[in-house]
Order: structure tokens, then C-alpha cells, then sequence
């Protein structure tokens, strides 16, 4: 490919507006253009990236039995409807209407057409197993669409779903993906995680993010510091251990104490001269069902996730000024435990050791003193409800966890019967007996690994792209365009290493050196080929690594080979 051929317009400057580097960055080398928000073009370099993204997705889906076929986007939402998801799913699902006044959506995920084609057409033990996956635009009206490819309301997804006749049968389909999708991202050159993380309180067991180690990361993850023991999780998942209560202090008596106006941790702890690890922090929630009181040490935090999922309800919020008042008889700051009527207690697993608490004492202006649980309110569920954070002890093998922020690529779910149940997708077993077919679902952010690699491959010129996705290996820069013989001599090479199957760009554009140098580290390819009057002369070529940076001279006659060699190095 030339340059004068090809539409990659760099830009000195990034818009203001964005905000990471991955977005930064692929705007000013010329691979995507906004058109509105969340919503971009892939240009030539982009289409040439994702290309090989996904012939390596390809690759690895269809190495564990995957069979690639393509459902439609727009949806009809009697499917929506019939799994119940047409009215759950809220703002995030784009709806449309047909010229006939019919409901239809843009696909933001395939469970309900691909069920219902599986309902269909497959109602025999025999055929299964099954794995069946697409690549496609996917559509979500994100509430913040934002950096850049990262968080789109238009992306490419490959999804993949499995089908199975038991939970056997799903673990072995799970396991499949796991490896795949290790495969996928270690080929594209990432480093990234397999972490645990929530499934949620409706449906689905087990389920692995896959987390691109970043800076700009949404997701915030905690990992053993122990490289032997894998564990790491989603914040929101993370798990603590329960440690023995320690016993040693004797219980005092318990006793009232005027507080004046200090509610938060902060201010009792500094008002009474004490620890936050002293109080007990009493916060009521709401469910969709009930008002329940969580209580927490004072420099934890609720993981709203974990209560969400002991509850098995809907939502929990914080509750208001007026259900405070009517549950606790005083204002917000001054809630506890002692006396508390009519609510469920629900204590996190450290609340049952601390001896001679702080708390709420219900009453405006007064906390208690010597709060023992046990022995001055008993506590209705004992449970792990907070935040773990880094430092603490790894649940599986004692060290401490650290954290790290993560992008989300891929995810893998087990789904069980969820869906075939909404949907009716049963087959009939060994025996003639009609069962839920199990299932799980698994995706990839293909234009969201795009971005992470960016994320991760850039220096303070621009990309450098790991040389499996890169959009060319290597670029051939004559360094004056007036010289006939370096332009002979950049020709030859470019024609030669493209027969040897070097995907090669030749920029003859007719700009000064120094431009299609910056253009080079802008855009990132992964080699840098130099013909300048000593390559004329002494025909040997200066090879610059992008990512090192280090130059190697190559005689003319050895640069194939040699290109060649260097590519699978990097
Ligand atoms: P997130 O938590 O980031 O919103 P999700 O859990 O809703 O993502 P999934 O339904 O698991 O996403 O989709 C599978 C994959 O699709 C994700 O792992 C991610 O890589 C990608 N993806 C999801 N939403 C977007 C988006 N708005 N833009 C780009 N890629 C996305
Ligand atoms: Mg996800």
C-alpha cells in the first residue's frame, strides 16, 4: 500500500474532549472519526486492526468447535417480550417503530433470537453440544458514552453462545471459552486477567471478566500479590476472609453519650477521641420489599452488590431522611442497633468481633458506648457485605491483595436454564424427556480491544502496536523524495518485502522526512524501514524497532529475511 493511497489523515492536535489516551491517540493517527456521540467510522487502519482482531477471535472460537453464523440486528420485541426483558432492560435498549406501528430494537446482545432459533431447531440430545457465535454491531444507548471505542453505543461484539444438555455438559463449554478467550488476548499481544466477578442475583452462576490492565480502566479489580495463586476479582466480588474474633477485651458497661451535631465516622471518631475500627456503622437500606439495617466497621464501606445478592431482591438503596426517622425515631448520623425494632439486622462479618463499639444510639445527638453485639442486639444475618480492599489478606491463600484498574474485553457466564426456560428451548433426552437446554453466553469487546491495546502500547509519540494486530508491519520512509535513486531503492524494497508477504506501506507522500518519521511513531508500526543517500550508497538500510527503538542496519539483500525474522520476535 502507498501512502499517497490511503486515507489516514494524522492530526498535530486531539480534540478536547478526549479524555484517554486510547481515544486521544487513534483519532490523531487517523483510525476512527466521531459522528456522534458514541458513535465513530473506522477508517482503513482501523478496519485492517479489527480485521485481524477478529481472524484471531475467528481462529480460537472455531479452534474449540465454535460455528460462526450471523442473527440480525434489528430484533422484533415480541422476543423481548416473551423472555420478559422488553420491560427490565430499560433506557439502554433502542427501541423502533416499523411503518406498521410494530416494536422492534437494536440488538445490544443476541440471548433472545438465538434461543428461539435453538427452540426451533435442535430438539434432540444428539444435537447437542453446540457453540454457535457471530460478529457484529451491537447497540446500547449507554447512559455516558465516552472514551472513544472504550464505551460506544455502537461497538463490534463477537458473541458466542453454548448449548448444552446438563450442567456437565455447560462446565465443559465454560472451560472451552475460558481457554479461548485466554488464546484470543494473549495473541493480541495483552496483558491482561481472567477475573472473578458478580453474575448477579437473577440468573447465572459462575462468571469470569477479562480485564486489560490499565490506568484508564473502569473496573477496579484486586488480585493476590502471590504470583503462584490466581486469584483475582472484581472489587465488586472480592470476598473476605473471616477472621476468629479476637475476645481479649472484656465488655464494659454500656453507656449513653452526647454527641452535639457529629454523624459521620469522621466526626465521632475525632470527637470521642477514638478509632473508626471502634464504630459500628448502622445504614438503613430499602429494598424493593423491605427497609433493612446494614451495619459495617467504620472505615468499611458497603458493597451494595454483595447485599443485593444475600438479599435476592432488586435494588437496595440508601434509604431517606423520612424512613430513617420513622424507623429509628431520629435523624440521619444517629442510627444503631440497640433497641432497634421492626427491620432486619444484617452485620458484616467483622461487626461480630468489635467489642465496646460506638453506635447510633437512635436518639438525635447521642451515640452509645459499649456496644457488644450479642449481648446488646442480636444480629438476624451475619455476612460478608463490604468492600474488600487492597492490602487485606487473599481469600484463597492468605497473602495480600493488590489492586489494579482493568478494562473489561470479554466476558464468560454461565447462564443455566435461564433463558430456555422464558423461551421454551427444551430437547428431548435419552429417554424421550423434555428438558431445559443449559446455557451460557460469552462475549468479546472487539472494537473495545482495539482501544485497550492502545492503552496499553503507546509511548509519548503514539501508538506502538503489538505486531499481531498491527495495521502494517512495516513502513518504508525514502527520505528525500527529490533523489531518483532513493526512490528506486525504497520501490524495490517495498515491492520485495510485500512478496514476501511483509504487509508494507510506502510513504511516498511528498513531505519533508521528519513529518512521515512523526507520522510512523503516530501511527505505530511495529518497523521503520530508512532509505537515505547512505542506503543509495553503501545499500544497507537503517531498521528501526518501534518499541525499542533500536536501529539495526540491514544490507539490501538480507532485508526480507531479516524483516521477517524481526517480526516474530515482536
Ligand atoms: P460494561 O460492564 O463495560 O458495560 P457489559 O458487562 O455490559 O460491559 P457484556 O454484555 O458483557 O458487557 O458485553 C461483552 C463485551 O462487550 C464486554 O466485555 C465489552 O468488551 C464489550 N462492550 C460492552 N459494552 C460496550 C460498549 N458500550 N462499547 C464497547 N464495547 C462494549
Ligand atoms: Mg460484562
Amino acid at each position: 500500500m502507498r501512502a499517497t493511497a490511503l486515507l489516514a489523515p494524522t492530526l498535530r492536535e486531539a480534540p478536547a474532549d478526549a479524555e484517554v489516551v486510547s481515544h486521544r491517540l487513534l483519532l490523531r493517527a487517523g483510525f476512527i472519526r466521531r459522528v456522534a456521540a458514541g458513535v465513530y467510522n473506522y477508517l482503513p487502519l482501523s478496519m485492517r486492526v479489527l480485521k485481524k482482531i477478529k481472524r484471531i477471535v475467528r481462529e480460537e472460537m472455531d479452534r474449540q468447535g465454535g460455528q460462526e453464523l450471523l442473527m440480525p440486528i434489528l430484533q422484533p420485541a415480541e422476543l423481548w417480550r416473551e423472555s420478559g426483558r422488553w420491560d427490565v432492560y430499560g433506557p439502554e435498549l433502542f427501541r423502533l417503530k416499523d411503518r406498521h406501528d410494530r416494536d422492534f430494537a437494536l440488538g445490544p446482545t443476541h440471548e433472545e433470537i438465538i434461543t428461539t432459533l435453538v427452540r426451533g431447531d435442535v430438539n434432540s440430545y444428539k444435537q447437542l453440544p453446540l457453540l454457535l457465535y457471530q460478529i457484529q454491531n451491537k447497540y446500547r444507548d449507554e447512559r455516558r458514552p465516552r472514551f472513544g471505542l472504550m464505551r460506544g453505543r455502537e461497538f463490534i461484539m463477537k458473541d458466542l453462545y453454548s448449548f448444552d444438555c446438563d450442567e456437565k455438559g455447560l462446565e465443559n463449554s465454560y472451560m472451552k471459552m475460558h481457554e479461548a478467550y485466554t488464546r484470543v488476548f494473549q495473541r493480541c499481544g495483552l496483558h491482561f486477567r481472567p477475573v472473578e466477578a458478580d453474575s448477579g442475583a437473577i440468573g447465572g452462576s459462575e462468571t469470569h471478566e477479562f480485564m486489560v490492565l490499565a490506568e484508564s480502566g473502569e473496573a477496579s479489580i484486586l488480585f493476590c500479590e502471590d504470583e503462584s495463586c490466581d486469584y483475582a476479582a472484581n472489587v465488586e466480588r472480592a470476598a473476605q476472609i473471616s477472621r476468629p474474633d479476637n475476645g481479649k477485651e472484656s465488655m464494659n458497661e454500656l453507656a449513653e453519650k452526647e454527641t452535639q451535631d457529629c454523624r459521620t465516622v469522621e466526626e465521632v471518631t475525632r470527637f470521642l477521641g477514638t478509632h473508626p475500627q471502634k464504630i459500628i456503622k448502622t445504614l438503613l437500606y430499602e429494598t424493593d420489599t423491605e427497609v433493612v439495617a446494614v451495619l459495617v466497621r467504620g472505615d468499611r464501606d458497603v458493597n451494595e452488590i454483595k447485599l443485593l445478592n444475600l438479599l435476592g431482591c432488586l435494588r437496595v438503596d440508601l434509604a431517606g431522611e423520612n424512613t430513617i426517622k420513622k424507623v429509628t425515631g431520629a435523624s440521619r448520623g444517629f442510627s444503631g442497633p440497640v433497641g432497634l425494632q421492626g427491620v432486619k439486622i444484617i452485620a458484616d462479618l467483622e461487626v461480630s468481633s468489635i467489642a465496646n463499639a460506638v453506635t447510633g444510639a437512635n436518639k438525635d445527638h447521642v451515640h452509645l458506648l459499649n456496644v457488644n453485639p450479642g449481648r446488646d442486639f442480636s444480629i438476624d444475618i451475619l455476612a460478608d457485605i463490604r468492600i474488600v480492599e487492597a492490602g487485606e489478606p487473599c481469600p484463597r491463600c492468605g497473602q495480600k491483595l493488590k489492586e489494579a484498574r482493568g478494562i473489561e474485553v470479554g466476558q464468560i457466564f454461565k447462564l443455566g436454564d435461564k433463558y430456555s426456560k422464558l423461551l421454551g428451548a427444551t430437547y428431548l433426552d435419552e429417554s424421550g424427556k423434555a428438558k431445559p437446554i443449559i446455557m451460557g453466553c460469552y462475549g468479546i469487546g472487539v472494537s473495545r480491544t482495539m482501544a485497550a491495546a492502545v492503552e496499553q502500547n503507546n509511548d509519548r509519540d503514539g501508538i506502538v502496536w503489538p505486531a499481531a494486530i498491527a495495521p502494517f508491519h512495516v513502513v518504508v520512509i525514502p527520505v528525500n523524495n527529490r533523489d531518483p535513486e532513493q526512490i528506486a531503492l525504497a520501490e524495490k524494497v517495498y515491492t520485495n518485502l510485500t512478496a514476501a508477504g511483509v504487509e508494507t506501506i510506502l510513504d511516498d507522500r511528498y513531505e519533508r522526512a521528519g513529518v512521515k518519521f512523526k507520522d510512523a511513531d503516530l501511527i505505530g508500526y511495529p518497523l521503520r524501514i530508512t532509505v537515505g543517500s547512505k542506503a543509495v550508497l553503501e545499500k544497507t538500510l537503517e531498521v528501526k524497532a518501534r518499541r525499542s527503538g533500536e536501529i539495526t542496519m540491514v544490507s539490501e539483500e538480507k532485508i526480507e529475511q531479516t524483516v521477517l525474522e524481526m517480526l516474530k520476535e515482536l
